[in-house]
């Protein structure tokens, strides 16, 4: 009865709109051809417009793993001291990047489920006299605790130290927060296709400022598929250095249009309100938020129920709503559930996951709320 009527709301793959599927069925096209060089003109010029950057937005047939090693790797040399936020997972994950290419790190850490505290990128900054520091690596929305990083102060310290490049993870920001590329002055972002991009996953995006290209001259770490170079001549012609995964970026040419439909501002207050009303049903089932209201990601929210278990909740979603959430990752394995709301997600998409939260919440002998409140909570946010 259920089958068929999956509906994904965790933090990537995220859910498919139809014009991208039929892109996905068609037949692929050949990469040389001028049909497909017209495709990935008008893909670049969207993607500029997304990352709002005249810098180069460059992509890679990897997951967003591969982007943000790229957007490492290529502007830095063996030896090199990077200070690397880590508050997550992901965070973690770069962390173990850059120290598997022999670069010297400095990890800046905040408890899981804490932002991390700009001060202490400044502290270390102002102190770094001869500039020794030659990256500050970020992720922007830490995807495994639903925590939003202070980008814009972390990025004005960055700015101030002057040598040190700005390299961003934004996978689970961009496309659902204002992360003006330009404007800020961030020297590389990262993202991947399942998550704001509303593609399945398989291509990669690093967008690259004029001052990281600069490095990038003098960058000495090992690099081939992921050398950016590559990427960044063929780019200039239309066309990819290596065979590019042809239907995926058809698909991409589709919801890269439909964004721009949207329009940036639109689809950053949809985001905000799907965050909000998420938020809000939370508060009102008396269950803990597990990242403050100061520092919530626009793609997920993380849930840390005390009375009821986390993996007994997204057993029951999935065995009768068909609705998948995501666990805890790690020590948080069981403590945690995240709702994901990021990329072709609706109002109706939350109003759905609540009213299901709330089943499952029954189904468990939780009490702890008055039935309809969640649901209630969130339609206040949808109706005002
Ligand atoms: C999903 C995600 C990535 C990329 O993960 P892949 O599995 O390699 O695509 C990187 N950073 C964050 C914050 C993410 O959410």
């Amino acid at each position: 009865m259920m089958n068929d009527k999956l509906m994904l709301m965790i933090p990537g793959p995220t859910p498919v709109p139809e014009a991208a599927l039929l892109a996905l069925a068609k037949h692929p096209i050949g990469h040389r051809t001028s049909e497909f060089s017209n495709i990935l003109a008008e893909v670049t010029a969207n993607l500029k417009w997304l990352h709002q950057t005249e810098s180069d937005v460059l992509m890679l047939t990897a997951s967003g793993t591969g982007a943000v090693e790229a957007g490492i790797i290529n502007f830095l040399s063996p030896g090199d001291r990077v200070l690397v936020g880590c508050n997550g997972k992901f965070g973690d994950r770069w962390g173990e990047v850059a120290e598997a290419y022999g670069l010297q790190v400095e990890k800046i850490t905040a408890e899981w489920g804490q932002p991390l505290d700009p001060a202490v990128f400044a502290q270390k900054l102002a102190a770094d006299k001869d500039k020794q520091i030659k990256a500050v690596i970020l992720t922007h929305s830490e995807t495994s605790t639903g925590v939003l990083n202070d980008l814009e102060a972390i990025v004005g310290h960055v700015k101030e130290h002057g040598e040190a490049l700005m390299i961003l993870d934004a996978v689970t920001s961009l496309g659902a927060y204002n992360v003006p590329m330009d404007a800020l002055g961030i020297d590389v972002i990262a993202s991947g296709s399942q998550k704001g991009y509303m593609i399945p996953p398989g291509l990669g995006f690093v967008a690259v400022s004029a001052k990281a290209w600069e490095a990038y001259k003098t960058a000495k770490l090992p690099k081939y598929y992921l050398d950016l170079g590559k990427y960044r001549k063929s780019t200039a012609k239309n066309t990819t250095p290596f065979t590019p995964p042809v239907n995926l970026i058809v698909a991409l040419h589709a919801t890269l249009k439909m964004m721009r439909e949207e329009g940036l501002e639109s689809i950053f207050a949809r985001h905000q309100r799907l965050t909000q009303a998420t938020r809000e049903a939370v508060k009102a089932l008396n269950l803990p938020l597990f990242a403050a209201d100061n520092c919530a990601s626009p793609a997920i929210t993380s849930v840390a129920p005390d009375r009821v278990d986390a993996e007994q909740i997204r057993s029951i979603l999935k065995k009768k709503f068909d609705i998948a959430l995501a666990g805890g990752q790690d020590h948080l394995k069981g403590k945690i559930f995240r709702i994901g709301h990021l990329g072709f997600v609706s109002d109706r998409d939350i109003l759905s996951a609540i009213g299901a939260l709330e089943v499952a919440l029954r189904e468990l002998g939780y009490e702890g709320f008055t039935p309809g409140a969640g649901v209630a909570a969130a339609a206040r946010v949808f109706a005002s």
